[in-house]
């Protein structure tokens, strides 16, 4: 669904985390699609002399704050451990500017058609701002080996991981397209030439007015 026809076609990309949502977003970089993520903008608002920070130290404290004026990201981490609704309250500040700032770069972005990285877009009103959702999707116990091989989680921390996302179901549920990625590295390029293909096809035919 979109609100908007005089845009670029904008695919909303998303998956389970280690589904390989980077690995595919970087296929499309480098077919020249213009790519936009929410991770990176996610670290990029909280930079010193980012308005985000100011509001985060002013919610919880200079504490979380470096000598050096950065985000001191392992103190807030514990804060979010141990006090109830601390996430919560840094979601409520982070996530408006985030947002707002995805939608300023992808308004500059241009492209044929736009690839907008959202982990968690199940959960996102950024659904709304994407005319297409693709989703990169694994088994749990491929989601748990990469965890544990890439990030050396424990089976437990990583199980607690997966537990605390949306399901590989409500993921599948707001699909419009799936790239597989259970198998070989190579096997995903090859799938996102396909999608490459139908996404131009699309994009030509929303700007036709379709
Ligand atoms: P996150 O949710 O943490 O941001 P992501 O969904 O962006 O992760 P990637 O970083 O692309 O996932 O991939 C996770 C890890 O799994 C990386 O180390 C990547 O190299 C590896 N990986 C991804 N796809 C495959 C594959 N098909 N075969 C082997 N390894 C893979």
């Amino acid at each position: 669904m979109n609100l908007h026809s005089d845009h670029p076609f904008r695919v909303g990309l998303t998956g389970g985390i280690a589904s390989g949502k980077s690995t595919v977003a970087d296929h499309f970089a480098a077919l020249g699609v213009p790519v936009i993520d929410t991770d990176v903008i996610a670290r990029e608002v909280v930079e010193p002399g980012q308005p985000a920070l100011k509001d985060i130290a002013e919610a919880f404290g200079n504490g979380v704050i470096t000598d050096s004026g950065a985000l001191d990201r392992a103190a807030l981490r514990e804060l979010i451990f141990a006090v109830d609704d601390a996430r919560k309250l840094l979601e409520a500040i982070l996530h408006p500017i985030i947002r707002e700032e995805t939608v300023r770069q992808a308004n500059n972005a241009g492209g044929d058609y736009q690839v907008i990285v959202v982990p968690l877009l199940t959960e996102s009103p950024l659904k709304l701002f994407v005319d297409r959702v693709l989703v990169v999707d694994c088994d749990k116990e491929t989601q748990l080996r990469r965890l544990m091989s890439r990030d050396g989680e424990t089976q437990e921390s990583a199980e607690r991981i997966l537990s605390a996302q949306s399901s590989r179901e409500e993921r599948l549920e707001i699909a419009d397209d799936v790239i597989k990625n259970q198998g070989e590295l190579n096997e995903l390029a090859k799938q996102v030439a396909e999608m490459h293909e139908q996404y131009q096809a699309l994009a030509r035919a929303h700007r036709q007015g379709f």
